[in-house]
């Protein structure tokens, strides 16, 4: 069978999509009422699909790596994202057609002109856009001033407008705010990471590739804390000597293939941290089906990098749309922590713990209540509370130039009275010094992974034994090769008649593969071939057949989807060979061992 559709031009990509339609993955939402760009329901196949890459993710994340589970609210006050940066910087440039008046995300427009469009300054862009005389895409007419647009969804918290918040644009946020409570919950132990899987919102200017880019789509992200002065990070040997596809920065126009140790050692990847979660990404994304050839790591441009990262490694995968970023893996380093100490005054910090105590002059900060309570009155606390986090060093030497103290409270900046302020230095055995922890985040767009799997497992074949079954019998017969842990569906049941006592089999059979936590289908009308052909266009990987010969030998066929090759299996151990063989624990070639035939 030949390949997948990763050509845009070879007309396979609009087959699938209409396949896709026709059985229940994804499409549009609010069709009826014309639709509205970006926006998709996943239909029966699409959510069994989508629940179980999210459950992989489960699998490697949650159980393997041990990351911690939180599930926080989708929509946050404006103070979240003020001090997160989104507020200011997580934004597009927009143009509008002067004639048609089309909304346009500037930097598309020159996808096919310039490569790495989105990495332009906004004066590079205007001067692209001018000397390539790009003009509206929809009716030819001149391309306006450009606009900065933030991406994110804007509502408003109670029946007032005096409390604006948003759509969270990545679920990360939250994980930032609770760290001072993770990190107790973790009992105080770093390294550790928290994981969280939900939906981001954003509001794209004009969303265009389908699951690809849309307005409401689900991540999952982990954030994985860690001191930046630890020696080394010994998990990093479990892919040390995994090659990968890298194309660097500094030579933005060639992929080449490398050891992940050799690229942190080069300092091409900033650190083992950051090589490691490299390893984990390509891995899961191997697990999931992505063939090898087709994937590799890209790094920002410096002007490309988000607000927040210090270095930044997408996994593209080759797809219809051509190279396409799946996950972002970014050393977000202490930026997200350091923002909101300072905008909430809240500490956030670790212990980095001395090997032994030691003795340490140590100098510290009192408050005299007395005096900052008549000043402040109700908000003295929250002043005392955002003193504490002060660097006393620093506060002695503001104290002793003369120099104001400030801090940040919830009213905004106030200074601290230098005579509510005193200072003592001692001698003091300490057993450790608090530290900012680094975060590095791999982000997954999980739709985006979903189509990247179902384009890879997508074949067509002319000719097929099958061919004039497919379900409608025209264009060339399809198959889906999802691996068994992903399909939605794992096994058809099919009485080859509905009678001769034929269901009577094959009813109790459906009905133990549920009770196992197996999605089946039971179908009993139509051709056999007619039945397989449906189930290998939606990627069921096993089909059971019951005939008549089950009734005397009670043993019933397998029919595996890639061979198209038939098994008999008793009945009494249908279950158990139809699970193990989803689960991955046996091939279909061990079927032909004595153990269970
Ligand atoms: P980012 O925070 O921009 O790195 O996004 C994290 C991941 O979310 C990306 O790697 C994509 O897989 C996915 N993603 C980002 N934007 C969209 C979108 N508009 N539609 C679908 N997936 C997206």
């Amino acid at each position: 069978m030949s390949g997948s559709p990763i050509d845009p031009d070879n007309g396979k990509a609009s087959e699938l999509s209409a396949l896709l339609k026709r059985r229940g993955f994804f499409f549009p939402s609010y069709e009826i009422y014309g639709g509205v760009a970006g926006f998709f329901d996943m239909g029966p196949m699409g959510s069994l699909l989508k629940d179980n890459i999210i459950k992989k993710w489960k699998d490697r994340f949650v159980i393997e790596e041990g990351f911690l589970l939180v599930d926080c609210p989708s929509i946050a006050p404006e103070v979240v994202f003020r001090h997160s940066g989104h507020l200011d910087k997580f934004s597009d440039m927009l143009t509008r057609c002067t004639d048609c008046s089309e909304p346009f995300r500037a930097d598309h427009l020159l996808d096919d002109i310039i490569e790495n469009a989105d990495s332009l300054s906004e004066d590079e862009l205007f001067t692209a856009l001018k000397e390539n005389d790009v003009k509206c895409p929809n009716c030819g007419g001149s391309l306006g001033p450009l606009e900065e647009f933030n991406l994110m969804f804007k509502t408003y918290i109670g029946t007032g407008s005096d409390r604006p918040a948003f759509l969270r644009p990545e679920t990360a946020q939250s994980i930032f705010l609770d760290f001072p409570l993770l990190y107790r919950t973790n009992r105080e132990k770093i390294p550790f990471g928290v994981a969280q899987i939900g939906k981001g919102f954003r509001n794209e200017i004009s969303p265009r590739q389908g699951l690809l880019r849309q307005r409401e789509f689900h991540m999952a992200e982990g954030e994985f804390f860690f001191d930046p002065e630890a020696d080394g990070f010994p998990a990093f040997d479990t892919y040390r000597d995994l090659k990968v596809n890298l194309v660097a920065n500094t030579d933005p126009d060639n992929s080449i293939r490398k050891e992940l140790s050799s690229a942190v050692s080069e300092g091409m990847i900033c650190s083992e941290v950051l090589g490691y979660f490299m390893g984990v990404t390509h891995s899961f994304a191997r697990e999931i089906g992505i063939p090898e050839d087709r994937m590799r790591f890209r790094e920002h441009l410096d002007t490309e990098m988000a607000h927040y990262a210090r270095d930044c490694w997408d996994l593209e995968v080759l797809t219809s749309y051509g190279w396409i970023e799946m996950v972002g893996i970014a050393d977000r380093s202490a930026y997200d922590l350091e923002q909101h100490t300072k905008g909430s005054g809240q500490e956030m910090t670790a212990m980095r713990r001395y090997p032994e105590p030691i003795q340490k002059e140590v100098t510290t900060i009192s408050v005299n209540m007395k005096v900052l309570g008549p000043i402040f009155r109700g908000a003295a606390k929250e002043v005392n509370d955002a003193v504490s986090l002060l660097d006393p060093a620093a506060v002695k030497e503001l104290l002793e130039t003369g120099e104001p103290v400030k801090v940040v409270i919830s009213q905004g900046e106030v200074e601290v009275p230098p005579g509510s302020l005193s200072i003592a230095t001692e001698e003091k055995r300490v057993a450790g010094e608090r530290f900012t922890p680094h975060v590095v985040e791999p982000s997954f767009g999980i739709d985006r992974l979903m189509v990247a799997v179902i384009e890879h497992a997508y074949f067509e074949a002319e000719k097929s034994p099958l061919r004039e079954e497919a379900s409608d019998g025209e264009g060339p017969y399809r198959v889906m090769r999802l691996l068994p842990s992903i399909s939605p569906v794992k096994c058809g049941v099919f009485p080859l008649m509905n009678k001769d006592g034929l269901p009577e089999l094959a009813i109790p059979i459906e009905k133990d593969l549920r009770k196992c936590g197996l999605i089946t289908y039971y179908d009993h009308s139509g051709s056999i071939g007619r039945r397989y052909a449906r189930m290998d266009e939606i990627g069921t990987p096993f089909n059971v057949t019951i005939d008549y010969e089950s009734k005397d030998d009670g043993c019933v066929t397998i029919r595996e989807r890639d061979t198209g090759i038939q098994k008999r299996v008793p009945i009494s151990r249908i279950v158990n060979v139809i699970s193990d063989l989803v689960s991955e624990k046996i091939i279909f070639d061990d079927l032909d061992q004595p153990v269970i035939s």
